[in-house]
């Protein structure tokens, strides 16, 4: 039969499995999320299985829709079986069955921020202090109870900080109830309940859902469990498929043990393992198989391929950030030459930090990128404010910046007082600021209101004399620190918070590295540099094939030709907080193992001598992983060699040498003035050129005409994009 072609024996077997229970148990790459589709496919043709009897349950959207689309490819038209992720099936149980737990089945489902409010009222009312419960920390607090499965009454009052929390979750849940609410937690909590509490309910989804089906396993965590085990029901037609090598999200509530005591919960489980890889070479295999191998608390197994050897993992130390980015860039180059696809390529790291480096890199160097589960780094919430405080510096009529921050970190400047100012301006003509000067000294406020806006315009004042005298990186520390916003985060205790200090830390490396370059190191350089840059990002943005970049925690089930691992060291992956934690070093091994195995052909291991990262230098050792992979399955290069630049911004220049390899030859008559009303000498994108202060760099952008003509140039000294207006650039062919 066609169905069962183009698999294995033991695919074919979880394939073929009729009625009962069932754990694929199997290594990455091994066709788990293939036996998941081919086994949907053979219920339906094969069975005669109706699809609406069966459920499908996946991670991520995205992989949600990757699966729907391969199923209708091998079914052709006609129904579907519902394909989904446990929030939006729980949302859907919910919908039509609330009721019977006293909510109206047009219930809200409130977002982080409607959250966040909800729980500020009960820290009021239950006159919490802030200090201690900041209420970031409550709802993570809340949010992992809800993980674990337990309501209100579920949270054991074992210390009086406990006791408090349990009485904060009550209170919200409570109040959540009041305005026919459910937040994301909620959505499977609920359902657990409705289930267990009105087996009448249940029982009409047991009569829907015949057959259940659900992939990456090892990451449920205890009410996603709980929830399976419901819907499976007395049949107990579950199909589960997972790797507990793969198991990277126990921060989050998930519990490895699910799948390594599934066979004891589900006694007569069929169990199948796979052990062919069909993914990757088998150096990469091998070498992932060495990373991962050293974990105590693993079931042992070892897949096998039949794909060829392949080349081998190439690992490289690099002198600094700046020529890690450059490599990554190269090495895209030489794969699309070799007329490879960049949709096939992916750029992987451990924090989203990391990211700002190699974004400016892809950028300069013209290839198409674009990031998955996450924000690229100018445009997240924590740059943008501080950045609007840099505007506001730099151009107080900016009334969008002054707005951002007017109550950013919170001052109890209200939206009333902020609408009167607005009005008055309005009334006057005046910028935003203007009118809040007269705010502050003036009759126009209450004297509260006045206090405030006085005392925000007084910091502001502040700032701008401490920008006559620091350097950008010091004055932007100094307005993250004196602002309170580094305060604020800090006090929430969060891991969302730290990695949001961690961002504002790159920051301020970013205006380091931007103050040892050449050239003018204003505010407003800097400021129209960040702009520059992330207009020259959205050029990519639609383009069909683009190059992927992402944390290492998102890349799982996903496959890419050629991959890059980039800050290999110590610190940062594995995680500073892992190195003191026997568990969660663990778990960054896995980490490494789902990075490494996303490999189809060619893997990158990458680290640096020096980082500039988080605000400061470091030299960290390279990763531990990089010594369990067998020398030879690693090709380990004489980069390392190679005598370090003297300093970091000559280091920076070297950027340059990856645009002057490229220079042809025709252009070598470097003395042509270039005349923009000339049409034969006129300019064009991708031409190199040469400044009389920035050297050589490279027009990525052309806008406007005749004199009002401006080039966005790549420097290279400058590691970025400058616009000139034509006329007055002086700019040379080079
Ligand atoms: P992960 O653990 O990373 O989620 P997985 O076990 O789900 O991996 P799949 O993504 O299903 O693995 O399969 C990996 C790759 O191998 C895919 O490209 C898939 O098409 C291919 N593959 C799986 N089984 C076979 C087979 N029997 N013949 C040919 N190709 C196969
Ligand atoms: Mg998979």
């Amino acid at each position: 039969m066609k169905l069962l072609h183009n698999l294995n024996p033991p695919q074919q077997e979880a394939v073929l499995h009729g009625e009962g229970p069932m754990l694929v148990l199997a290594g990455a790459g091994s066709g788990k999320t293939r036996v998941i589709v081919h086994r949907i496919a053979h219920l339906i043709h094969e069975r005669g299985v109706p699809p609406w009897q069966i459920l499908a349950v996946t991670f991520t959207n995205k992989a949600a829709g990757e699966m729907r689309e391969r199923i209708q490819h091998m079914l052709g038209e006609g129904e579907t079986p519902l394909v989904s992720t446990f929030h939006s099936t729980c949302a859907r149980i919910l919908r039509s069955d609330i009721k019977s737990l006293g909510y109206d089945s047009n219930f809200a489902i409130y977002d982080d921020k409607d959250c966040e409010r909800l729980l500020k009222d009960c820290a009021a009312e239950l006159n919490l202090d802030e200090k201690r419960y900041p209420v970031k920390l409550l709802g993570s607090a809340i949010d992992e109870f809800k993980n674990q499965g337990m309501s209100p009454f579920d949270v054991p009052a074992d210390s009086p900080y406990q006791a408090t929390l349990a009485r904060a979750y009550r209170c919200y849940q409570e109040r959540l109830k009041r305005c026919n609410a459910a937040d994301f937690g909620d959505l499977l909590l609920l359902t657990v309940q409705l289930f267990e509490e009105h087996p009448e309910v249940l029982d009409k989804y047991l009569q829907r859902w015949r057959w259940i089906l659900v992939d990456e396993y090892q990451d449920t965590n205890p009410v996603q469990y709980r929830l399976v085990q419901l819907l499976a029901g007395a049949r107990q037609n579950l199909c589960v498929v997972g790797d507990d090598d793969q198991s990277i999200y126990g921060w989050r509530g998930a519990d490895i043990r699910n799948i390594l005591e599934f066979e004891k919960d589900f006694p007569g489980v069929k169990v199948v393992k796979l052990e062919q890889n069909y993914r990757s070479t088998k150096t990469i295999l091998d070498g992932a198989w060495h990373v991962v191998q050293k974990n105590r608390g693993r079931k042992p197994k070892r897949l096998w391929t039949d794909n060829p050897e392949g080349e081998r993992i190439v690992y490289r130390t690099l002198p600094n950030e700046w020529e890690e980015g450059r490599t990554v860039c190269r090495e895209i180059e030489r794969f699309l030459a070799e007329g490879g696809d960049l949709s096939e390529v992916a750029v992987f790291y451990r924090t989203n930090a990391q990211s700002r480096v190699i974004e400016e890199a892809l950028v300069g160097a013209q290839i198409a990128h674009h990031m998955v589960g996450g924000v690229r780094f100018y445009a997240r919430l924590e740059i943008k404010d501080i950045l609007a405080y840099l505007k506001v510096l730099d151009n107080p009529s900016d009334d969008v910046a002054v707005k951002r921050i007017i109550n950013t970190p919170p001052r109890g400047i209200g939206n009333t007082t902020v609408q009167k100012i607005t009005d008055f301006a309005n009334e006057k003509g005046l910028p935003f600021y203007d009118a809040m000067l007269e705010g502050a000294y003036g009759p126009l406020l209450p004297a509260a209101a006045r206090g405030k806006v006085a005392a925000f315009v007084n910091e502001l004042e502040g700032y701008k004399t401490l920008s006559e005298k620091l350097p950008l990186s010091e004055l932007t520390a100094a307005v993250i620190n004196d602002s309170g916003y580094y305060a604020r985060l800090k006090m929430q205790r969060t891991d969302e918070a730290q990695e949001r200090i961690d961002n504002l830390q790159e920051l301020v490396t970013a205006m380091q590295t931007y103050e040892s370059m050449p050239g003018e190191h204003g505010l407003a350089d800097f400021l129209e540099r960040v702009a520059l840059v992330s207009d020259l990002e959205h050029e990519g943005e639609g383009k069909k094939s683009s190059a992927t970049l992402m944390t290492l925690h998102s890349a799982k089930g996903l496959e890419f030709q050629l991959v890059f691992m980039i800050g290999m060291e110590e610190k940062l992956f594995p995680h500073v907080r892992a190195l003191e934690n026997p568990e969660q070093m663990e778990e960054e091994r896995r980490l490494c193992y789902v990075g490494m195995t996303r490999a189809k052909k060619r893997l990158f291991l990458l680290n640096v001598r020096r980082r500039h990262i988080f605000g400061q230098e470091q030299m960290n050792a390279p990763a531990r992983f990089i010594a369990d992979i067998p020398r030879e399955l690693l090709d380990s290069g004489d980069l390392w060699q190679r005598p370090e630049p003297r300093d970091f911004s000559s280091s920076s220049h070297n950027l340059a040498s990856l645009f002057e390899d490229e220079i042809e030859p025709e252009f070598e008559d470097n003395e042509v003035r270039m005349v923009p009303d000339d049409e034969d000498d006129g300019i064009r994108v991708g031409m190199k050129v040469r400044h009389a202060q920035f050297g050589p760099g490279t027009i990525r952008k052309i806008e406007g005409e005749g004199d009002n003509q401006k080039v966005i140039v790549w420097f290279n000294s400058l590691g970025g994009p400058k616009k000139l207006l034509v006329r007055f650039a002086g700019l040379e062919r080079a």
